[in-house]
This record gives C-alpha cells, sequence and structure tokens, in this order.
C-alpha cells in the first residue's frame, strides 16, 4: 500500500501556493489489461496521480510544471464548462481536463483519455469509458507510427482501445494490419490473434495480458512497461 505525502508548492499558472500529493512511483505488481490498464492495487492511487490548483483549476502531474498555452485555456468559458460538470464524471473529468490541456500533444492527451476511461471503468460507467476510449483513438490515429517495437505496442493497445469502445470493424482492421508486419513479435502476435477472436466475438470486455497469453503455446508473463505519466 502506497502513502501518500505532501508537499508546498506554487501553481505554474496562478502562482497561489497550495499542498498537493507527491507523485507516486508506478506499481508494476500484477498484469496489466490489454490496453495497459494496471492492476486494482496501483488504480486505487489515481487520485494522486494528477495534482489539481484550488483556484485556477490548472492539473497536471506536477502542479508547478507550465503547459504550453495552458495559462490562457484554464480561465476559458469551455474550461470552467469542463470543472462544473466534474461531479457527474468523479475523477475521470480531471484526467479529461488534462487531456484538454494537452491537446497539442497527442500522444500524451490521449494517455490521459485512456486513464479516464479507467476511471469509467472502476464507476462501472460503460458510456464514459466508452466515450473515452473513442476520443483517446482521435488522439492516437494519425501519429506517425514507425515500425518499432515501442509503436507495434502501442498500436496494439490501440487495437483494445477500439475494440472496448466497440469500434470493431477498425479494431479488426488494425489487428490485421499489424499481424501483416515484418516487425511484429511473437508475443504479439499471440495477443493480436486472441483480439481476432474477441473481436470476431464482438467482446467488449476487459483482458489481461496474462491472459490472452496464456491462451496461446510459449506463455510468458507480462507486466506493465514504465510509463512517463503525463
Ligand atoms: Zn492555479
Amino acid at each position: 500500500m502506497s502513502t501518500s505525502i505532501s508537499k508546498k508548492i506554487a501553481c505554474a499558472v496562478c502562482q497561489r501556493a497550495t499542498i498537493v500529493p507527491l507523485a507516486i512511483p508506478p506499481d508494476n505488481s500484477g498484469s496489466v489489461d490489454l490496453d495497459l490498464r494496471p492492476a486494482s492495487s496501483y488504480r486505487n492511487t489515481m487520485h494522486l496521480w494528477l495534482q489539481e490548483c484550488p483556484v485556477c483549476r490548472y492539473v497536471h502531474s506536477s502542479l508547478d510544471v507550465l503547459l504550453a498555452g495552458a495559462a490562457d485555456i484554464v480561465y476559458t468559458a469551455e474550461y470552467r464548462l469542463m470543472t462544473a460538470r466534474e461531479t457527474q464524471l468523479g475523477l475521470a473529468g480531471r484526467f479529461m481536463r488534462h487531456a484538454y490541456l494537452l491537446r497539442d500533444q497527442p500522444f500524451e492527451a490521449g494517455w490521459a483519455m485512456l486513464r479516464a476511461a479507467w476511471v469509467g471503468d472502476d464507476l462501472g460507467r460503460d458510456d464514459l469509458a466508452r466515450y473515452c476510449r473513442r476520443v483517446c483513438d482521435n488522439h492516437w490515429v494519425g501519429l506517425p507510427y514507425g515500425d518499432d517495437e515501442q509503436s507495434m505496442l502501442l498500436r496494439a493497445v490501440s487495437v483494445d482501445v477500439l475494440r472496448r469502445a466497440r469500434c470493431f470493424f477498425e479494431a479488426g482492421r488494425l489487428a490485421e494490419e499489424l499481424l501483416a508486419m515484418q516487425t511484429v513479435t511473437p508475443v504479439l502476435q499471440r495477443i493480436l490473434n486472441f483480439q481476432r477472436q474477441l473481436i470476431s466475438d464482438f467482446n467488449f470486455a476487459a483482458f489481461t495480458w496474462d491472459a490472452a497469453l496464456a491462451a496461446f503455446p510459449g506463455y510468458t508473463e507480462v507486466h506493465a512497461p514504465q510509463k512517463k505519466q503525463a
């Protein structure tokens, strides 16, 4: 169990000093889901992943770090409306506002929306989780992917994002595209073949990497890769 430790820092937007929890290191225990959603022991700390200024409502993993353009965005009517709606969205709203602040950084904005989807999953809010995954895909779909291992992993995650958003046609098309690539690894082949089965069954449930790999010979346990917190 992680322990929350606080410190006082100045908000990068309004400069107001505020007490925030320190960032906590990732906990890689337990198998991640196919969209890299961590196990529940680490998800239980999601309320500590972003720091929020109580005055201007700026959010960032380090509140004293300024995102380009954020100083203008947090005072817009649209951002204010997002903060007002948050009582209906719970913690997901904070991740969605972070994605909004990151809108010029689609890779990180997509991760913020996927984290909002994970909150929706835990709240049992399928509508919210599905919406957040669709927006996540909108951020990621135009990225300049290569055929290196990291790009292939991210695109395999995209297959799961699409499947869980019930975009089965798009998920299947991407899975086939990746399986046809020369650089697909044996592990990703097994994951993608598992995805093909789920997609053909119109199955949008969550599955772990361990469960997917166990369905095929040559099973290897996989834990969450280290990811940079946005
Ligand atoms: Zn502030």
